[in-house]
C-alpha cells in the first residue's frame, strides 16, 4: 500500500468531480455525502415550493360550475346556496306546473 500522495508521475485515474460543488470527490458514488444530502434536501424544498401555490390556487376568485356570481355583490356563491353572505337572495328556478297545464 503506497497510496500516500498522488504524484504526478503517476497515471491516476480520472477522479469524479463532485457535481454539487464541483470539487473532486474520491467516493465510489462522485458525489460527497454532505453534498448529496444537501442536494436532496433542496431538491425536496424545491418541490415543496413549487408545490405550495399550486395547491393555494384561487379558489374563491375561480368560477366553476358549482359557484354563481351574485348579482348583488359579485360574490362567487355555491350554487347550493340559497342566500348570498351580503343578503341577496337567489331565486331558485323550480318546475311548477301552472302554465301550459294539459288535460
Ligand atoms: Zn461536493
Ligand atoms: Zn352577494
Amino acid at each position: 500500500m503506497n497510496q500516500k500522495k498522488p504524484g504526478p508521475m503517476y497515471t491516476t485515474p480520472p477522479r469524479k468531480v463532485c457535481p454539487v460543488c464541483g470539487q473532486v470527490s474520491y467516493s465510489i458514488a462522485g458525489v460527497h455525502p454532505q453534498c448529496a444530502e444537501a442536494q436532496a434536501d433542496e431538491k425536496r424544498m424545491k418541490k415543496l415550493k413549487a408545490k405550495k401555490p399550486d395547491k393555494t390556487v384561487t379558489l374563491d376568485a375561480t368560477p366553476s360550475a358549482w359557484r354563481k356570481p351574485c348579482p348583488k355583490c359579485g360574490t362567487q356563491v355555491h350554487v347550493r346556496k340559497a342566500q348570498c353572505d351580503c343578503g341577496h337572495k337567489f331565486v331558485v328556478q323550480r318546475t311548477k306546473s301552472g302554465v301550459g297545464d294539459d288535460d
